[in-house]
């Protein structure tokens, strides 16, 4: 087959431009990135090799060579793994296959410094070869095929793949290096470069340098050196190579099970959030590995899917090493080591929290609307996960946990109150509030998706119940008022007077609400919407509208301020003959300005700004 040119994926040009064009001051890292591939590539053919030992045809020792040439300005890092046939060239080396891609991409700015810095947490893998090279060859052969191929590109929007009968099994990758790149071919410094960065790998590196071949790496797996020989950089390093990440970790966890079940557990929680902690797809990222051999990447038995933030690698000691993919599903010893990782990690978050410099705080706000998840799918662990979760409340702008929530509870308060919502800043502007913030109760502002769908499956904390501050009945009386301050509202309507407008109100909204009641729960604001006990919630219903789930409205409750100088004068509107049409017109307005602060669109806003303005004139 002659040789073809195809194009990039518009993304990978977008991205290559950015990695030619920008002054890169840590481009070395390029080296890192090769390594950390060739690697994957042995790993990857080693499990094959568990269970088809003739794709290694006799070679199963792995290793990585890398070969610089002064003369032909060219530097090469070969390794014997998995390979590539030509789809994969063409897949894996012109698009990017990564979820959150389009995502990120959507965040350049076109700003070089601000770009660097975003691929920086990103990543750019194989393509950080352009940051050295003006043009890269791929000579590679796959595992158990015959035919070799050459991948070949300047990075310039398009690339070329042709045979290669030259090519051995396994992955040889040619840098053609920049003219002020050649630091990368003195051997003190690749040698400096792959001690820093790769020496964690688990398969030797070598460094060909006068025809001579030297390892330059420790090449044992990291998780299985002491603790007390590694040091923090190593550590974080080994983080790179396995999330694919490129931050600092907030938390290294390495521990070594022994007893029943015996693994090692090296655990990362990332200090951002990745990309992709929101995709659908919510795969977990934890490594699995059998007495060193890397099985899979993509066990979801490993880690349940509210602690899908955690990276790193679980190597057992008691699983089969030729154990498939399918075999781990409901595997007892799978599920005896998931039950101990999960034990850890929730031990040890509860002793960063506990810890006032641990920075829990930082990891809650990256992390929280994740583990949260864990209260409704984790009944068992439903008090730990309780424990850890913290809140903004109506109280304070920092969150806090549940523990000091009751502690300020209020004397006669029996109720744990929350409301939920978008944002923080409309949630606390809530009418609904304004009872419990004279009262000084605290209410808890929730904000995330998942928190319309646990304080109703959980029910209490410590024997006290979640209840909406938006739902139901707010029966406050019992809650004694802050201290000196003693009522000073107005006096509420007598009980008939505000009998005959509910009835007014009632008549005039008909079908559209489910009911018109006076209002313990109001201070400034004339009225309020709020859903009935049972009903859906008003905030979850609108999120069910915009993804499709629901397309009916629940009637709401109209609740009316007794107090307030508007709700007076109607009152004192309703007892004149001939009201009826000015009422039903108020009561209209009220409802519809109560559907506007809930965030609702309205169903009729012609009507809505036809009623304002002959309001508006009857009072000038
Ligand atoms: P990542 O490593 O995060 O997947 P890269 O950009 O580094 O992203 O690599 C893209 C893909 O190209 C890899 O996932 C792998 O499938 C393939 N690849 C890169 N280098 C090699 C190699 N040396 N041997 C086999 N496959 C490779
Ligand atoms: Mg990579």
């Amino acid at each position: 087959m002659a040789e073809e040119k195809l194009s990039f994926q518009a993304e990978v040009s977008k991205l290559l431009d950015i990695v030619v064009h920008s002054l890169y001051s840590n481009k070395e890292i390029f080296l890192r990135e090769l390594i950390s591939n060739a690697s994957d590539a042995c790993d990857k053919l080693r499990y094959a090799g568990l269970t088809q030992p003739e794709i290694l045809s006799g070679n199963g020792e792995f290793r990585i060579v890398i070969t610089p040439d002064k003369v032909a300005r060219t530097l090469s890092v070969s390794d014997n793994g998995i390979g590539m046939n030509r789809a994969d060239l063409v897949e894996n080396l012109g698009t990017i296959a990564r979820s959150g891609t389009s995502n990120f991409l959507s965040q350049l700015t076109g700003d070089a410094r601000k770009d660097v810095s975003l691929i920086g947490q990103f990543g750019v893998g194989f393509y950080s070869a352009f940051m050295v090279a003006e043009r890269v060859e791929v000579i590679s052969r796959k595992a158990g095929e015959e035919q070799g191929w050459r991948w070949e590109s300047d990075g310039q929007g398009e690339f070329t793949v042709a045979e290669e009968p030259s090519a051995e099994r396994g992955t040889r990758i040619v840098l053609h290096m920049r003219e002020g790149d050649t630091e990368f071919l003195e051997g003190y410094r690749l040698r400096h470069i792959v001690k820093t960065y790769s020496d964690h790998i688990g398969l030797p590196v070598f460094l060909v340098e006068d025809g001579k071949e030297d390892a330059v790496n420790s090449a044992s797996a990291l998780w299985t050196r002491p603790k007390s020989e590694i040091s923090k950089e190593q550590y974080t390093e080994f983080y790179h190579h396995v999330a694919h990440a490129f931050d600092e970790p907030w938390l290294t966890l390495h521990y070594k099970a022994e007893g029943a079940i015996e693994y090692t557990g090296l655990l990362y929680i990332p200090g951002q959030k990745p990309l992709d902690i929101f995709h659908p797809d919510r795969k977990q990222h934890v490594k699995l590995y059998v007495k060193r051999v890397y099985i899979t990447d993509d066990c979801a038995e490993l880690l349940p899917p509210y602690l899908r933030f955690v990276r790193g690698v679980v190597d057992s000691q008691d699983l089969p090493l030729n154990i498939s993919r399918e075999m781990l599903q409901h595997n007892p010893v799978l599920a005896k080591i998931r039950a101990g990782l999960v034990k850890r990690v929730l031990g040890e978050l509860k002793k960063k929290a506990e810890d006032a410099e641990g920075g829990y705080g930082g990891f809650w706000d990256t992390f929280g609307a994740v583990l949260k998840e864990g209260l409704y799918e984790d009944f068992e662990r439903r008090d730990e996960i309780l424990d850890l979760c913290r809140f903004r409340t109506t109280g304070s702008d920092e969150p806090i946990s549940l523990a000091s929530y009751l502690e300020r509870m209020k004397e006669g308060q029996d109720a744990i109150y929350f409301i939920t919502g978008d944002e923080i800043g409309a949630l606390k502007k809530s009418p609904q509030l304004e009872g419990f913030i004279a009262k000084g109760v605290e209410v808890l502002l929730l904000t995330d998706p998942i928190d319309e769908f646990w304080p109703n499956a959980i029910g209490k904390y410590r024997e006290k119940a979640f209840q909406s501050a938006a739902q139901g009945a707010a029966d406050l009386s019992s809650v004694k008022a802050p201290e000196g301050g003693e009522d000073k509202r107005p006096e509420p309507l007598e009980g008939d007077e505000l009998a005959a407008l509910l009835a007014a109100f009632k008549l005039a909204l008909g079908e559209q609400v489910k009911d018109v009641r006076g209002s313990e729960r109001l201070t400034e604001s004339p009225v309020c919407l709020v859903a009935d006990e049972g009903d859906v919630g008003m905030h979850l219903e609108r999120l069910l509208r915009q993804h499709q789930q629901v397309e009916k409205r629940a009637p709401r409750i109209l609740e009316v301020n007794p107090r307030h100088s508007l709700i007076r004068r109607l009152a004192a509107e309703a007892k004149r003959e001939g009201a009826a049409d000015r009422l039903a017109d108020a009561a209209w307005l009220l409802f519809d300005q109560a559907r506007i602060v809930e965030g609702e669109v309205l169903p009729d806003p012609a009507s809505f700004a036809r009623r304002l303005s002959l309001m508006l004139e009857r009072g000038v």
